[in-house]
């Protein structure tokens, strides 16, 4: 099997790079990478990059997930709200770690073939919606943890915060532009909120309302910037 030996040289890679946590490696060993990546790509499946899905979006790098993963300090009574289902490869990653996962993404196309890989997958523990995931889910709320995998703006959006339940966990990408993206740790508390800057980071934008799709896509035509979700300097924790 081809994919066995760069997944072993993969997990190397994320542990000299201060990824501890053995659970959150046994995760990224039993979820196939190569499952979330479109043919095009499959090759590159193990390598520490982030690759492009389609609709302009990439599935961020394998040092990226598992950091951010590793943060939340996940267990299995969590219900957690990921931000960007994108092609699906965290939320299946979190669903090895936590009791549920919800998940919201704005590109339909993208969701139903996230669900799909879900499905043949038997991850049986990931609910997603298509939505303007800067407006949480209301009803499922609140969430133990909460992981946004596209760069919010200025500050993280409100209802994210208010959908945090009290000793809550948000891991968020934040910058004003890509140079200066940020990953924070956000821990809610009986008296507020705590920020904590972790590393630097390159992630696609987070944006308002629901995609219109109208167009057919290509992946192989796309032009989403590969260089995305890739931090600037190898960082460690
Ligand atoms: N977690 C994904 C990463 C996808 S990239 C993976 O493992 O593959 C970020 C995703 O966030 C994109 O698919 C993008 O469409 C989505 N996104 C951006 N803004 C959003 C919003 N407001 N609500 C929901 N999804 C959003």
């Amino acid at each position: 099997m081809i994919f066995m030996a760069r997944k072993i040289r993969l997990i190397m890679k994320l542990r000299k790079s201060g990824i501890t946590d053995t659970d959150v490696l046994s995760a990224i060993e039993r979820i196939p990478r190569e499952a979330f990546i479109p043919p095009t790509f499959q090759d590159q499946a193990y390598e520490d990059m982030a690759l492009p899905i389609g609709r302009g979006q990439t599935i961020s790098q394998p040092l990226v997930v598992a950091m951010m993963t590793q943060e939340l300090e996940l267990n299995d009574r969590h219900k957690v709200l990921e931000i960007g289902t994108g092609s699906g490869y965290q939320a299946a990653i979190l669903s090895k770690l936590c009791r549920r996962v919800y998940s919201i993404e704005r590109h339909r196309p993208l969701l139903e073939i996230a669900e799909q890989r879900f499905e043949e997958l038997r991850l049986r523990n990931i609910t997603t919606i298509a939505g303007d995931g800067m407006k949480g889910w209301i009803e499922q709320a609140p969430f133990d943890r909460i992981i946004v995998t596209a760069a919010a703006g200025g500050d993280a959006p409100t209802a994210l915060l208010d959908q945090m339940s009290v000793g809550g966990i948000m891991i968020i990408p934040m910058g004003r532009d890509k140079a200066s993206q940020f990953i924070y740790r956000v821990t809610r508390t009986e008296e507020g909120y705590d920020y904590e800057k972790l590393m630097p980071v390159r992630f696609v934008p987070l944006l308002p309302d629901i995609a219109r799709d109208t167009q057919p896509d290509s992946v192989v035509d796309d032009s989403a910037d590969t260089g995305v979700n890739m931090p600037p300097v190898h960082q460690t924790a």
